[in-house]
């Protein structure tokens, strides 16, 4: 990267100027929304896609507009991690921000917590908001980005936003201070599994639980199909369904990256007719039909956290002539945190509303706000390590819970 002559560190953040948002997808879309109303900042926009067009359904959790602690810790499992893991202070700032969040972007946000909602819908809103804004217009690029330009756009004091998603444009950039970029050093990385991630729309009213779960497998000695706890959702008569099916690395590498289901019935035959059979008990159940054909995506499954999440290093190992020593770099969404049992948008709007809000206080000594956001990701990222892995646990268990010594392996008891 090449240095910039003649600046120095930063002390606190600037009281006004500009912040630079990599990524208009959802988590940089929020941002901006919420960053737009702060006084002071001109916000750009750097998006690559021209089209929002992910349709696959989301669900965001109830506790991003919970608006007491109660309500934020609803989920039980969830909810003691929270306890453990977040001092009351700071369940109580994060209810307060809530509380001034935007009328027009607190309704949407209400609205996609109640249920299911398409991945473009909710990023073609947050754009329209943007736009439709009168105060405070967003400068937008249409534009890959890379990580020289991000480097080379940066003047004295401007802020950087990396919400690029899970390859992260500067991930690898805020490891260690340094000028040297290897790839994965910034990365901690557990890869629970490879999945198939099969969706359909079914057309009758479904709900699954964990009875329907081990029932509808119960001939599925090998792989099971197992529809996600809240992913299926009722749209009047339609529900959408989603579940994953555990895969080998090796049936991973000879599958393509999406296909249908004609053509993993032809190729994977064992893993067809396991679905295959769990849908055909759907329908013995419930006398509907599936809606179309089956989506099929196989993906690994990781849980990753960035080590740092901002460009802290850059201050303490004193290159006072590098644009990131003189221009705070943040991680956010999916660049700062991922987990593969889908709870990831709403973690990545959490954060983002904790960063806007630290961003908003411009006394704030720098190193604290590096510290503070990092203390953040930290617990978000212990929060959610701890939820992957009891889920992980769960489907270890459950995969063979007909085999008991099997699962006697797989428990560790006292
Ligand atoms: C099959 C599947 C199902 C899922 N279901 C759910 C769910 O139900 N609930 C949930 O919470 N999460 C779910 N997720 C995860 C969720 O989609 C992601 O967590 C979320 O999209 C992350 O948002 P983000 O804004 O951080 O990153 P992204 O959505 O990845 O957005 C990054 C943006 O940056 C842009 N970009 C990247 N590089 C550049 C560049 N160099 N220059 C310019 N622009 C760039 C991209 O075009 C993109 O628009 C699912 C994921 C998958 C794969």
């Amino acid at each position: 990267m090449p240095p910039q002559s003649g600046s120095t560190n930063l002390e606190t953040l600037p009281s006004s100027g500009r912040v630079h948002v990599l990524g208009a997808g959802p988590v940089g879309l929020l941002l901006t929304a919420l960053l737009q109303s702060v006084e002071g900042f001109s916000v750009h926009l750097y998006e690559k896609r021209r089209e929002y067009t992910r349709t696959r359904m989301v669900r965001l959790g109830s506790y991003l507009v919970a608006d007491s602690v109660e309500s934020y810790r609803d989920d039980h499992i969830d909810g003691e991690n929270i306890e453990a893991v977040f001092d009351p202070a700071e369940l109580d700032e994060g209810l307060a921000f809530r509380q001034s969040i935007p009328l027009d972007l607190m309704t949407l946000l209400r609205g996609w917590a109640l249920g299911f909602c398409p991945l473009n819908a909710i990023e073609r809103s947050l754009s329209d908001l943007i736009d439709t804004r009168r105060s405070n217009g967003v400068q937008r690029t249409a534009a890959v980005v890379s990580a020289e330009d991000a480097v080379a756009m940066l003047e004295r004091g401007d802020i950087l936003i990396d919400c690029t998603g899970s390859k992260s444009l500067l991930r690898d950039h805020l490891a260690a201070g340094s000028d040297e970029v290897e790839r994965g050093t910034n990365t901690l990385n557990i890869r629970l599994e490879y999945a198939l991630v099969i969706t359909f729309l079914y057309g009758q009213t479904y709900d699954c639980n964990e009875y329907c779960k081990y029932y509808k497998n119960i001939e599925n000695a090998h792989y099971k199909f197992i529809p996600m706890v809240h992913r299926t959702h009722a749209d009047g008569s339609v529900s959408h369904v989603t579940g994953i099916v555990n895969i080998t690395a090796e049936d991973y590498e000879a599958m393509p990256s999406r296909f249908d289901g004609q053509w993993l019935r032809s190729n994977f035959p064992d893993v067809a007719q396991s679905m295959d059979r769990f849908i055909d008990k759907i329908k013995q159940e419930t006398h509907g039909e599936v809606l179309g054909d089956l989506e099929i995506l196989r993906i690994p499954l990781d849980l990753y956290r960035a080590r740092n999440a901002t460009s802290r290093q850059w201050l303490t190992a004193g290159h006072s002539n590098h644009p990131f020593a003189s221009s705070p770099v943040f991680l956010a969404g999916d660049s700062a945190i991922g987990s593969p049992y889908f709870q990831s948008i709403s973690l990545g709007f959490e954060c983002a509303m904790y960063l806007a809000g630290l961003v908003a206080q411009r006394d704030l000594p720098l190193r604290e706000t590096f510290d503070r956001y990092e203390l953040y990701i930290y617990k978000q990222w212990l929060r959610v390590y701890m939820q992957s892995k009891m889920i992980k646990h769960n489907k270890d268990l459950f995969e063979c819970v007909d085999d008991p010594l099997a699962l006697l392996d797989k428990l560790h008891i006292y």
